[in-house]
């Protein structure tokens, strides 16, 4: 695979073509959009045959793909995707939240089912460019961005299962309001033991879209009764997964005084978000005192282990639980409330503000980041 493609044309910035909109539309008032609705004037495209590799990349107008019938990915559910951030700072500068994460688990991805794999330096300098033509529609407002979305499908025309001799790689662009326009407000969750999410040995570590239409029913069902997420369990010890798309974390006191970062560890039933990896790397840095974050305990740890319900019934009943919350590119934080665990609700505290204690310092800190509050090389600058 990696020998095929590093003897065929990879991705080329320098080959673009770029056809402009002649028909663009007005970016929507900020204070309308609904999330995911509404896309931008251009789109990025770029074809890959097995024999050819990467063909030179296209800006164009976005709209309607054209596919075969027979094409793999409407069958066989051949795609991956990503989800990240283009945010705009006070002075108008345009930046992006560590992208070379995401080209990076989207390589990965693409291996896992046999897609072809990129240049992931060559993706994101054609994605800023994208959103350098599109940089009027990066909201301004506080809260807003840009959120983009880059999928890799197969579509070779023919119905046998096997490894695509043809690929289309795409990258849209949507106008995104703040998850929480309202305010915090935290979630109740419904502990699922009915449903499995991922398995060991399966692909629930990876971006791949075969993972999410099954989750679709088991959320219904949790929100029929009065939950707003699923937070998926695993195994015999009902072990902490997932909350939603989001990976979870949980604060425990512990008996000697010190708190408790925790969240399982990267096996196969654990998506790699990259929240996740900047909210343990600054809660590592604060730990080993690196870096000091100002609301954020001395005697403090992290760890990646297993947690189970029992677990946390058990903090939640002898007042240890601290707090829980899930971490996601598209709301950061989400804190949770309640989970609904075997006929019974688990209840789980939260301040007045909707955050607790952890992870309002954690929102700051990246945000504060992501919009370039505070400087960071996890920021890199498309537009000035
Ligand atoms: C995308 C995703 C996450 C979060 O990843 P981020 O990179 O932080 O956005 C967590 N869990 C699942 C299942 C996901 O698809």
């Amino acid at each position: 695979m990696t020998g095929l493609a590093t003897a065929l044309p990879d991705i080329e910035p320098a080959r673009l073509v770029f056809t402009r909109n002649s028909n663009p539309k007005p970016p929507p008032e900020s204070s309308k959009l609904v999330w995911g609705r509404i896309f931008t004037d251009h789109m990025l495209m770029i074809k890959w045959n097995a024999l050819s590799g990467w063909a030179d990349p296209h800006i164009l107008p976005y709209g309607p793909l054209s596919l075969e019938p027979s094409s793999s990915v409407l069958h066989y559910a051949q795609t991956i995707f990503e989800g990240l951030k283009a945010y705009r700072d006070e002075d108008g500068k345009i930046t992006l939240f560590r992208p070379d994460m995401n080209m990076k688990r989207m390589n990965r991805s693409a291996a896992r089912i046999a897609l072809p794999g990129f240049d992931g330096d060559a993706l994101q300098k054609l994605i800023m460019k994208l959103i350098e033509i599109d940089a009027h529609w990066v909201p301004q407002l506080p809260g807003h961005s840009l959120y983009i979305r880059p999928t890799l499908i197969g579509n070779q025309p023919t119905l046998g299962v096997a490894p695509p001799t043809d690929a289309l790689l795409f990258v849209i662009c949507s106008p995104v309001g703040p998850y929480y326009p309202n305010g915090f407000k935290p979630v109740s969750l419904y502990g699922t033991t009915e449903f499995v999410r991922a398995a060991p040995g399966g692909t629930g570590s990876y971006k791949l879209g075969v993972n999410y239409a099954p989750g679709i029913i088991p959320q219904k069902l949790a929100a029929k009764q009065g939950y707003a997420q699923n937070l998926w369990l695993w195994g015999p010890d009902h072990l902490l997964t997932e909350v939603g798309t989001m990976n979870v974390l949980a604060v425990f006191k512990k008996d000697d005084g010190s708190i408790e970062l925790a969240t399982p560890p990267l096996e196969d039933v654990i998506l790699p978000g990259i929240t996740r990896d900047s909210v343990l790397e600054l809660a590592r840095a604060h730990a080993s005192g690196s870096l000091s974050l100002d609301g954020l305990p001395k005697n403090f740890t992290v760890t990646e282990r297993p947690i189970s319900m029992k677990e946390v019934k058990a903090a939640s009943e002898n007042g240890t639980l601290v707090e829980i919350f899930g971490a996601g590119t598209a709301a950061v934080i989400t804190t949770v409330d309640r989970i609904g665990y075997l006929g019974e609700d688990v209840i789980v505290p939260v301040g007045e503000d909707g955050l607790g204690p952890v992870s309002r310092v954690i929102l700051r800190e990246i945000t504060g980041r992501q919009i370039g509050k505070i400087p960071s090389s996890w920021s890199v600058v498309v537009k000035e």
